[in-house]
């Protein structure tokens, strides 16, 4: 019989969801707003997860695996999710007694990771960091091919390096500093703004700077140069400790593609210790369902 399991992302607006097989077919996918009461939220994924079932009589279910965007503790318990506006949730033990599966929590950043590295550009990889750079920097890190959690569930942000750019400028989190504040769009576009023609414009985006630098702008040139310094030395830094096999970049700012891979591969070689330097920089190819692929694997990688 063949083993399937759900995959589901719950993010602040919206739920996607997917039916993942062991060999890692996306077999269906659905996705639904992300109604503000948990409650209601928890009877949408349930009442979906019957749904899809419904089609696959032949299959057996081994679990639902979610992603939450907060820290999570032992697979099950999210403390307080800022963009949900949750508290303290046992989602495994609410949303299971719902769904009469087995259910798995881990952070969102942390699945999308483990999703790549199951089924996306790090297939085969069983240590791998990955730089989500987006609006913010999220990420995470697989260790022997599991996913580093760590104590408080906080392991993985790798978006909170502290790195020495822009140090008075305060990123989300509360801290200066931060990779983030750098190297996401977000921070692109706020250096790209302190210089014409940026300061100038009515919008700016991450593209817009990235296509400044390559058609010659000096200014744009050393936005995305600060960038790429930053990512490959938080990689050189992470590369130090989990001695990884590669890096993937994902996330709406990889569009840019080698222009944003070769810079941060420069500064991760100019900054990494030599033994741990054989890293290959690829970028991640899952997109949007990488938090998929995650919650399946899971169930059918992560073991009990
Ligand atoms: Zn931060």
């Amino acid at each position: 019989m063949r083993q399937v399991c759900f995959g589901v992302d719950i993010g602040g607006t919206t739920i996607k969801m997917g039916l993942v097989s062991q060999e890692g077919d996306l077999l269906e996918k659905r996705e639904f707003p992300t109604q503000r009461d948990l409650d209601a939220a928890f009877d949408d994924i349930a009442s979906n997860v019957r749904q899809v079932l419904e089609s696959f009589p032949d299959d057996l279910c081994v679990g639902v695996g979610v992603g939450v965007p907060g820290p999570v503790l032992e697979q099950s318990l999210v403390q307080g999710c800022v963009n949900l506006g949750w508290g303290d949730v046992n989602v495994a033990q609410e949303l299971g007694r719902r769904v009469g599966l087995p259910v798995k929590v881990e952070n969102d950043a942390n699945l999308a990771t483990l999703g790549e590295q199951w089924q996306g550009g790090g297939k085969g990889c069983r240590n791998l960091v990955m730089f989500t750079v987006g609006t913010g920097i999220g990420g995470g890190v697989i260790c022997d091919g599991r996913i580093v959690a760590g104590a408080t569930g906080g392991g993985g942000e790798v978006g909170h390096l502290p790195m020495p750019f822009h140090n008075e400028w305060q990123c989300s989190c509360g801290k200066y500093g931060c990779l983030e504040v750098t190297a996401s769009a977000t921070g692109i576009i706020r250096a790209a703004r302190e210089h014409a023609p940026f300061n100038e414009m009515e919008t700016v985006t991450a593209k817009d700077v990235y296509d400044a630098a390559a058609a010659g702008d000096e200014n744009a040139r050393q936005v995305v140069d600060d960038a790429g310094s930053a990512l490959g030395m938080a990689a050189a830094i992470l590369g130090c400790v989990v001695n990884p096999e590669m890096v993937l970049l994902g996330g709406g700012v990889s569009a840019a593609g080698r222009a944003l891979l070769d810079p941060v591969e420069a500064a991760f070689k100019k900054n990494v210790f030599g033994p741990c330097g054989n890293v290959r920089f690829a970028l991640a190819r899952l997109g949007n369902n990488a938090g998929i692929y995650g919650g399946a694997a899971l169930f059918f990688t992560q073991g009990a």
